[in-house]
C-alpha cells in the first residue's frame, strides 16, 4: 500500500501542519472497526492496524531514525500521542517498541539491536514484560525468579504474574535472580526469553472488565543461551529502573486523559449538557488540568531527548495522569446516569462509551507502580522526606 501523506522528514513541518499530517493519516488508514475499542486488543485483532502502522514507518515515534523510529522531538511526539487518543485509535501490543526498544537502543549490544530492533518494527517479534511476581509487585527487588549457568545457557525456573498479553507474545523479557549472596538489587539480570521455549506455561488471568487481558507465566528448566543477557550479568536492575522511567513517562504521557476527555465531550453533546454550567465548569477545569500536564509531559520527554538522565519528575507524570484519567472517566459515568453500567457504545456510536474507560482507568493507578510508590519516590526525592 503507498501512503501518500508519507513524508520522510517530519521535523520539516511545523507543529500545525504535522498536525493535520496525522489527521489525515489516521482518517484514511485506521481500520474505523478498531475505534475507541471497550478492551486492550489482542495480536490477532490489532495486528492489521500494527502491519498499517509499521509499512508506514509510523510505529515508533519515538525511536531515533537510524533504528526505523520517526524521530520525533517532544513536541510533535506529543501531538502524535494526542491525535492518536483523540481519534480513538486502538493500541496494538506494544512492550517491544515502548519498553524494550528504548531500552535495546541504550544498553543493548550491537548484535543484539540488529537481531531483535527490525523485527519489533515488522511485527515478527511480539514482546511482553516479565517483571512482577506473586510477592514481588511494588517491592520488585525481591523478585525470586532464577537463572543459574550451566555451561552456555542459562535454566530458568519460577514464575511471574500480571503479564500483559503473554498468551500473544513470541517473546518475554525478564527480571531474573542470577546471584542471590549481596544486596537483593544487585543479584538481578536482564534476560530476553523465546515464550515458545519448552518449560513455560502461560495461565490466563480474568480481570475485572472480563478479558483475558494478562496471565501468569511459569518457567520450570527453561534453557535459555547464555548471550541472551542484556547489559552485563548482575546488573539489571539499573537498566529495569530505566526502563521504568520509560515507561512511567509512556504512562504518564497524557494520552489516556485526551483520549476520555474527548469522549466527555462527546458525551456532553449526546446528552445536551453543552450548555450546562455544571458540565461546562467541570469540562474547562479537565481541559485545564490536561493542560498543565501537556506542559509537564513535554518538558520531560524533551529532557529525555537531549540524553539528560529522567528524574523523579517522571513519577509525578505517572500520579498525575493516572489520577486526571481516573477523575475523567467517574464524571463521565455521572453524566451518562443509569446508561453508565453499558460496556457497549450508546446507539452503536463508538465515540460513546465510558464504562470501560472507567474500568481500565482503575488499573491505571496500578501499574507501572502504584500512585503509592510514586508517592513514596517523590516524597523522599522531591521533599526531602524519609
Ligand atoms: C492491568 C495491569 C497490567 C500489568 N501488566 C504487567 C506486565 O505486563 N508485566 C509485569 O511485570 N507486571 C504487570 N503488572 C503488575 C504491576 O506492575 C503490579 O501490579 C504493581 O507493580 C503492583 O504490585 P502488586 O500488584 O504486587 O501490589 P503490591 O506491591 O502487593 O501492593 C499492594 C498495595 O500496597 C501498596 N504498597 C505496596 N508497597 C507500598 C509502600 N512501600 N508504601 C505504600 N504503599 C505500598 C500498593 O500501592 C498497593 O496499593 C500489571 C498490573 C496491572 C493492573
Amino acid at each position: 500500500m503507498a501512503f501518500e501523506d508519507d513524508h520522510s522528514d517530519y521535523n520539516a513541518l511545523d507543529d500545525d501542519a504535522f498536525r493535520q499530517l496525522v489527521r489525515r493519516f489516521l482518517a484514511k488508514h485506521h481500520p474505523p472497526e478498531l475505534r475507541h475499542p471497550a478492551k486492550r486488543l489482542h495480536w490477532h485483532e490489532a495486528k492489521p492496524w500494527y502491519m498499517l502502522l509499521s509499512r508506514a514507518g509510523w510505529l515508533a515515534p519515538a525511536w531515533p531514525r537510524e533504528h526505523g523510529g520517526m524521530g520525533l522531538p517532544a513536541a510533535k511526539h506529543l501531538i502524535y500521542l494526542d491525535e492518536f487518543e483523540t481519534f480513538g485509535a486502538a493500541r496494538t501490543p506494544d512492550h517491544g517498541i515502548i519498553l524494550l526498544g528504548p531500552l535495546l537502543i541504550n544498553f543493548g549490544s550491537d548484535e543484539q539491536k540488529l537481531q531483535f530492533l527490525p523485527r519489533i518494527l515488522s511485527g515478527e517479534d511480539i514482546w511482553c514484560q516479565g517483571y512482577s511476581e506473586p510477592d514481588a509487585g511494588s517491592d520488585l527487588a525481591s523478585l525470586r525468579t532464577e537463572a543459574v549457568l550451566d555451561g552456555d545457557e542459562w535454566v530458568v525456573n519460577g514464575q511471574k504474574i500480571w503479564t500483559t498479553l503473554a498468551g500473544d507474545a513470541d517473546w518475554i523479557f525478564c527480571l531474573v535472580r542470577t546471584d542471590k549472596s549481596g544486596k537483593k538489587q544487585d543479584g538481578i539480570s536482564f534476560l530476553l526469553i523465546p515464550m515458545g521455549t519448552p518449560g513455560i506455561t502461560v495461565k490466563p488471568i480474568v480481570n475485572i472488565e472480563m478479558d483475558d487481558e494478562f496471565c501468569e507465566v511459569f518457567f520450570d528448566d527453561v534453557r535459555v543461551p547464555k548471550g541472551n543477557i542484556v547489559g552485563k550479568i548482575n546488573q539489571g536492575w539499573s537498566m529495569a529502573k530505566a526502563l521504568l522511567g520509560f515507561e512511567r513517562i509512556f504512562l504518564g504521557s497524557p494520552r489516556q486523559a485526551s483520549n476520555a476527555l474527548a469522549k466527555l465531550r462527546r458525551l456532553g453533546e449526546f446528552y445536551g449538557l453543552t450548555k450546562d454550567i455544571a458540565f461546562v465548569g467541570r469540562y474547562a477545569a479537565f481541559q485545564m488540568d490536561l493542560d498543565d500536564h501537556q506542559c509537564l509531559f513535554g518538558q520531560v520527554a524533551d529532557q529525555l531527548r537531549q540524553g539528560r538522565a529522567l528524574g523523579p519528575e517522571v513519577s509525578l507524570l505517572k500520579l498525575n495522569q493516572s489520577n486526571l484519567y481516573q477523575r475523567i472517566t467517574e464524571y463521565g459515568l455521572e453524566i451518562m446516569g443509569s446508561d453508565a453500567g453499558l460496556l457497549h457504545p450508546l446507539d452503536g456510536n463508538r465515540d460513546l462509551a465510558m464504562a470501560g474507560q472507567f474500568l481500565n482507568a482503575r488499573a491505571a493507578t496500578i501499574y507501572g507502580g502504584t500512585s503509592q510508590v510514586q508517592k513514596n519516590i517523590l516524597a523522599k526525592t522531591l521533599l526531602g522526606l524519609t
